[in-house]
Order: structure tokens, then sequence, then C-alpha cells
């Protein structure tokens, strides 16, 4: 049960498989460890089919993060299902007020919070994903083996992941709004023109997604072979991903160019006592995936051990019930 009168060793914010893990390890190693997060398993859960996580052939993303929340509950994690609306440091102490304006506090915090991925703004564009939309070429790219599928972007992860994609599919569209690609390495555009089942549609956007209970094809802003439609099984949208950077800024932690919290090869990030880890840093840089998710959790927290064993908690009251102070 989670309670706000003690202090916690870790909080750790966010319910994916970066927090998940991070949970775990943390109650492991005895220290106190508590989770925030309105929604539960991350993208991981939303994600569909999971086919590359070592040990699980396949399973749903849903029932992959199921799994991770149940063994972080029977280690007794507390998890409060509310998302985290502000943090700051009180001199030793982190302060963390969720959305309801409860306040818990912790010796240290482990930020877990992911990405935003950006949207085309279309209708059903949410509602089918894992329904012929996808977010993410890496994974998902094996489910269209035989099909004709399409990618909107321009950047790199759209080219790589046109590429991925022609190794599947049968036809791959790349459509993109620009005139040509001036972002992606240039390996990867020469891979990708080297691809015979790839076509590239210039300077067009996807303004429509067409089906009745998934995705059956796309409409484009002007014509490709004479039609405005295109039949497609599958449309990967991959035109990047926002880090959730709120509370980072809140700590004052340091980002990179892209807004991506840096860590060290530990998950430390710029401030003393703040962790971080999975999609949120720069930690496993374009392998944003659950696995090396879990692997920065389970840093994090460890790092985030060996600094409340040196520090101790210096929050008050500490989770075992004695005032270190
Ligand atoms: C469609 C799709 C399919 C995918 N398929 C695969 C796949 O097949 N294999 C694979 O390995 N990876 C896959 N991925 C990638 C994988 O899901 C991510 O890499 C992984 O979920 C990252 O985990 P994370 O814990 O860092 O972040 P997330 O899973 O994004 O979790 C972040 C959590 O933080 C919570 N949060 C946000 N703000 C707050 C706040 N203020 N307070 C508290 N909590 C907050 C969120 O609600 C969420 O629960 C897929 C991704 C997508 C989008």
């Amino acid at each position: 049960m989670a309670s706000k009168d003690i202090s916690y060793d870790v909080l750790i914010i966010g319910q994916g498989a970066a927090a998940y893990a991070a949970a775990l390890y943390a109650a492991r190693y005895q220290i106190k460890p508590i989770i925030f997060g309105a929604t539960f398993g991350g993208e991981t859960a939303t994600g569909g089919s999971i086919e590359n996580y070592p040990g699980i052939s396949e399973i749903d993303g849903f029932d992959l993060m199921m799994r991770f929340r149940e063994q972080a509950e029977s280690n007794d994690v507390p998890i409060v299902d509310e998302n985290i609306v502000s943090a700051a440091r009180m001199e030793d102490c982190f302060q963390v007020i969720t959305e309801s304006g409860d306040l818990y506090q912790g010796a240290s915090v482990i930020l877990a919070v992911g990405r935003e991925r950006r949207k085309l703004g279309l209708e059903n564009e949410t509602e089918w994903m894992g329904r012929g939309v996808s977010f993410c070429a890496t994974c998902d790219a094996p489910m269209h083996r035989g099909n004709t599928v399409g990618i909107v972007g321009g950047g790199d992860a759209a080219v790589k992941g046109a590429v991925l994609l022609s190794k599947y599919a049968d036809q791959v569209y790349i459509i993109y709004r620009g005139d040509r690609f001036t972002r992606p390495e240039a390996m990867n555009i020469r891979q990708l023109e080297e691809r015979t089942n790839l076509h590239t549609i210039f300077n067009t956007n996807v303004v429509g997604l067409e089906g009745t209970d998934g995705l059956e094809g796309v409409v484009l802003d002007r014509e490709f072979n004479g039609s405005r439609q295109i039949k497609l099984a599958g449309i990967f949208i991959e035109i990047g991903a926002d880090p959730r950077v709120e509370l980072a800024n809140q700590l004052g932690v340091k980002l990179n160019d892209t807004d991506e919290v840096m860590v060290d090869k530990h998950g430390a990030t710029s401030v003393d006592g703040v962790f971080a880890a999975g999609d949120l840093t720069d930690a496993a840089g374009d392998l944003k995936q659950t696995i090396t998710a879990a692997a920065g959790g389970a840093l994090a927290a460890t790092a985030a051990y060996e600094y409340v064993s040196e520090h101790g908690n210096r929050c008050g009251v500490h989770a075992m019930g004695y005032a270190l102070v």
C-alpha cells in the first residue's frame, strides 16, 4: 500500500517497461521504491504483438506488461495509478505531487516517462494502432510478410524503416511531404534506392485512413499513378517522437539536442539523486525497445541503490518508519 506519510528511497515515475524493471531491481536491493503512472504498461502494452523479447517467442504487449507489473507487485512495490504533475528537490529530499494533489517524498528519483509519438492527426490513427497503423517499423515489420504497406516520413527512422519493411513486405511506399531526402544518412538513402520493391512518393501528405475495423488504405492529398487512394495493409507513421521532459526540466536535468534526458552508463542524470531510464533517455540511441527500456530501468535502480546506500534517506521519516535526521 502506498502511503504519503513515509518517505520512499526511490520515487519511480512511469508505468512502462523501464519503470517496472527499475521497481523490481530496487525492491530486490531492499530499498523502498514506489511507482507512479496513470497509464498501465506504457507503449509496450498498446503496441500489439511482441516477437523480439528474448525468451518469449510471441506475446501480446499488454500481457507482457501485466507480467512486469505483477512481478513488481509480488515484490511489494506500491503502485499509485496517477501521473506526477510536479517534481522538485527540497534540500536533501525529492518531492513529487500527483494529479489529485497528493505529495510523496523520496531520497532519489527515477524518471521513466517515455516519449510522445508524433501523429498525423487523422481520424482512427490511434484507434487502429495494432490494426494496420503502427508507429514502430523495427517492431512491426515482420508482421507484414507479403503485404503492401506504406510508411510516412522523411527522416532517418523513416528511411531505415522503409528498407526494413521492404525485406518483409511485397511492396512498400514511402510517402514524404518534402521533395527529396535531406536528413537521412547517405548509406541509408543508397540502400533505399537499391530496393526494387520500394517506391518513393514525394511532395505528398497522407490525409485520410480508410477501412472498416482497421486499415485498408490511405488517401493522399495529390494523385499518385492516377489515384489519390492506395490500398495498404499497414501504414507506419515515422515522423518522430518527443521525450516527455516536463518533469526533467522541473528538476533541472540536462537534455541533449533532441531533448532526450542525458544519462551516463549507470543511468545517472546531470542532477545528483535523479536517474532516468528507457525511451526518455539517450541511453540506447535509436534502439528504443522494450528490452533496452527494461535494461535501463535495472541500471537506474542499481545506481539509485548505490546513491541511497551512500547518502542515506534524509527525507525525515524513513520508509521503514524510523527518523534518520
Ligand atoms: C506501436 C508500437 C509497437 C512497439 N512494438 C515493440 C516491439 O515489438 N518490441 C519492442 O521491443 N518494442 C516495441 N515498441 C517500443 C517499446 O514499446 C518502447 O521502447 C518501450 O515501451 C519503452 O518503455 P519506457 O518504459 O521507456 O516508456 P513507455 O513504455 O512509453 O512508458 C512510459 C510510461 O510513463 C507514463 N507517464 C508519462 N508521463 C507521466 C507522468 N507525468 N507521471 C507518471 N507517469 C507518466 C506513461 O503513461 C507510460 O506508462 C513499440 C512501440 C510502439 C509505439
